[in-house]
């Protein structure tokens, strides 16, 4: 596979040193801003055929996080939303199935979703579909109320691009829900020894290692105003043991964050921005 060398994403400074190598790729740190993102790295193109070949795309969203255990979460992302945008046309980047897009719908939004459909949109009710990438959809300038993208930034070859598109689809006084891994969690000692050792840190798939002060950075830097961070729990699964042990962990560790004020990092970066 092709392989290209960009600046910072984040920043745009040309100079970077190598912070680790994993499989096969050099996860770079800017020596400018100190993010973390794969460099080089695959073509845009090349990206497009990763995510549209079901065979190896393991984000895929058939089976990969079923509706009944994704809705109690996404239901609170939901209120979240609404707390700052009570109703109007909905855009989310990256949908999936569109399991957030429906309880838009059910709310009184009107929802719009965009995502990599190799052709075939899901068949959801009262939601219009894009397949493709958020800048061929060509949407008006002011179209949308608010916009969601979580678990997608870290995968694009350049947030910078989306996060503007997403700044020009919203009307003034619109809100951006944004969500996105916590490199910060992801290489502390605790989360590697007990949860996961690898996350989030899996090239190609995710290029930008986002910690709380970067993400802010380059939502700010498009022209957003910060609203706040919000806090994701994490998705139900079948075994009630696990879930038990996965829910009180989250409670725990949103805890410690509250009570290290926001030392302790969370696994996830969420928050609410707007347009001025
Ligand atoms: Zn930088």
């Amino acid at each position: 596979v092709e392989r290209v060398t960009v600046d910072c994403p984040i920043c745009g400074a040309t100079s970077d040193e190598t912070f680790r190598e994993l499989d096969g790729y050099r996860v770079a740190r800017c020596k400018s801003c100190g993010f973390l993102f794969v460099n080089p790295r695959p073509t845009p193109e090349g990206l497009s055929e990763l995510y549209r070949d079901r065979e190896t795309n393991k984000f895929f969203s058939e089976g990969y996080e079923p509706p009944e255990l994704e809705a109690p979460v996404l239901a609170k992302v939901f209120d979240t939303i609404q707390r700052y945008v009570r109703s109007g046309a909905m855009l989310e980047i990256g949908c999936g199935r569109g399991d957030l897009l429906a309880l838009a719908g059910s709310r009184g939004f009107q929802p719009t979703g965009v995502d990599f459909f190799d052709g075939k949109p899901p068949a959801t009710p009262g939601v219009r579909f894009f397949d493709g990438p958020l800048a061929a959809a060509k949407f008006p300038n002011a179209s949308f109320d608010v916009v969601v993208i979580r678990n997608v930034l870290e995968h694009l070859f350049d947030p910078r691009q989306e996060v503007a598109e997403a700044f020009r689809l919203l009307k003034p006084g619109g809100a951006l829900y944004a969500k996105v891994p916590n490199a910060m969690a992801g290489e502390g000692p605790f989360y590697r020894r007990f949860v996961a050792p690898r996350y989030p840190f899996a090239p190609p798939y995710h290029l930008s290692h986002f910690s709380p002060e970067s993400m802010r950075r380059l939502l700010t830097n498009a022209g957003f105003q910060f609203v706040r961070w919000s806090v994701e729990q994490p998705t139900i699964v079948r075994s009630a043991r696990k879930n038990l042990v996965r829910q009180a962990a989250y409670r725990v560790l949103n805890l410690l964050n509250t009570l290290s004020g926001g030392r302790f990092p969370q696994i996830t970066i969420a928050c609410i921005v707007k347009k001025p």
